[in-house]
């Protein structure tokens, strides 16, 4: 008799547990999809002015642009800041400063090291 309602209280003790790992897991099943909702609405909203840049950045550019993502971890474009590439983060050396000072600003210059495309900026240090 005894032995049964030892059992019987330990029943009731693990379906009281399971109730409460159950309920937690419908709050973070609640928690996930509602971050997985604001990552979506994010998604949507930043992919939205893609089609404008791509139009205006041209199929050429577009096209390297997505070569250059795939082989390179999906950065396939960095700022080049302080004479560093900003991919691959090392410093140019002077050559290619030189080759970079005097390539037009509408011209793609890219890092020997990486093969990124580096954007040029006030910060580049040319
Ligand atoms: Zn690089």
């Amino acid at each position: 008799m005894e032995r049964a309602e030892s059992l019987a209280a330990r029943v009731t003790e693990v379906q009281n547990r399971h109730a409460e790992v159950a309920e937690r897991l419908t709050r973070l099943e609640s928690e996930r999809d509602a971050r997985l909702a604001e990552l979506d609405a994010e998604a949507t909203k930043v992919g939205a002015g893609r089609a404008d840049v791509v139009a205006g950045v041209g199929d050429d550019l577009v096209s390297l642009y997505e070569k250059i993502r795939a082989s390179s971890g999906g950065l396939a474009a960095a700022a080049m800041q302080h004479r560093r590439c900003g991919g691959c983060r090392l410093e140019l050396n002077p050559v290619d400063i030189d080759r970079i000072r005097s390539t037009p600003q509408d011209e793609i210059i890219r890092c020997e090291e990486c093969r990124r495309i580096m954007v040029r900026t006030a910060e580049s240090g040319l």
